[in-house]
């Protein structure tokens, strides 16, 4: 099969012939149909997190289950899937404790890749997905099934960007309706946080953005200010709350802010949240006493801190009653082959989710 290899860290991707292994115990082997550009794609592909190469990338998917190997319950070939990074084993500590985007299990597939070049030498599976291929081997607990109601190009949203931005509110931050929001960054991670905010009843929602076309999308998403980020921004979201700051601020990690800016827009009581994680080695500092003596707070968020078989259901529920907008979120559509123009405009920042098709699998 077809897969776009990373051989080289900022460099395109190669398009090469690469082995798939057959889908042994407790794996599936999906068909992909579609995968979005993450950011993270983009961090790992310009070695923002080091790793082996080569690899293949790609963890924001949907597809057609066409393979399961044995001992899989739940599955069958046909089905249409979402397929997302989280694998998880369900039993240990992290996964029982709700933190399945933690999972400490051993599994089989991380400690041989599926993939291998004509030769026979292993090439990564890029977070354990690797959807910038024709197919993947995965896990049973990275897919939920999505019947027919969802075009594949939207389903892929909801394996990573969707429910991260959604997540960080609703499963991470547990936002009650009524409070003031600040989502710094709002490309295609951070406009759900803002539409999660929107729908979970918040009273003001303020986007924070350098990119005018990102804030104008923000307001679609929900957002009811919209705030150029600079200077400023502190006394700005000081003067739209009243001088109290706001409840929440939901930081995503492309937007590259410290967390000692963020902490300046909250208001006491207020909880800051770090949704998505950025590259190696980017530091931040705050003022611990000022954050105790206001009793504020700091989350991690990762993956909206999902549980995939409970989340997606319920985004794909509201997508239906048009209460979420997953069509909007997709500003770029490429075939695979032209993969690496979809990565080059990610990169530069346009749009917000940019999306590639397989073949006619769109629909
Ligand atoms: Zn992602
Ligand atoms: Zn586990």
């Amino acid at each position: 099969m077809k897969a776009a290899v990373c051989r080289e860290f900022r460099a395109p991707l190669r398009f090469e012939d690469v082995a798939l292994s057959a889908p042994e115990a407790n794996s599936i082997l999906v068909r992909v149909a579609a995968c979005a550009i993450c950011h993270s794609d983009l961090i790992y592909i310009d070695g923002g997190w080091g790793g082996e190469l080569p690899a293949v990338f790609g963890h924001e998917a949907s597809g057609i289950v066409e393979r399961i190997g044995p001992e899989v319950i739940g599955f069958a070939p046909g089905d249409r899937v979402v397929i997302t990074m989280l694998r998880s084993c369900g039993e240990c500590p992290c996964c029982v404790a709700g933190l399945r985007g933690s999972c400490e299990a051993d599994f089989p597939l991380a400690r041989r890749s599926p993939l291998t070049d004509p030769a026979g030498t292993p090439i990564g599976q890029g977070m354990k997905t690797a959807t910038f291929a024709e197919r993947a081997v995965v896990h049973p607990s990275q897919l939920v099934k999505i019947g027919d109601s969802v075009p594949f190009d939207v389903a892929s949203l909801l394996a990573c960007g969707v429910i991260t931005g959604y997540g960080a509110v609703v499963n991470t931050a547990r936002m009650p309706p009524g409070a003031d929001v600040a989502v710094i960054g709002t490309g295609g991670v951070g406009v759900n946080s803002v539409q999660a905010a929107a729908i979970e009843g918040a009273r003001r929602i303020i986007a924070v953005d350098v990119s005018d076309e990102k804030l104008a999308a923000a307001e679609q998403f929900g957002a009811t200010h919209r705030v150029r980020a600079g200077e400023t921004l502190g006394q700005t979201v000081r003067a739209i709350t009243g001088g109290r700051g706001v409840d929440y601020v939901f930081v995503t990690a492309g937007a590259k802010a410290a967390i000692d800016g963020c902490l300046e827009l909250l208001a006491p009581g207020g909880t800051a949240v770090l949704v998505g994680i950025p590259a190696s080695g980017v530091l931040s500092s705050y003022d611990p006493g000022t954050l105790a003596s206001a009793s504020q707070r700091i989350l991690g968020s990762k993956m909206g801190a999902s549980d995939i078989r409970v989340d997606i259901p319920r985004l794909i529920e509201l997508y239906r009653a048009k209460t979420l907008k997953l069509d909007d979120l997709i500003t770029g559509s490429f075939a695979f082959e032209d993969i690496n123009a979809a990565l080059d405009t990610a990169r530069r920042g346009q749009g917000l989710r940019n999306v590639v098709t397989f073949g006619d699998r769109a629909a």
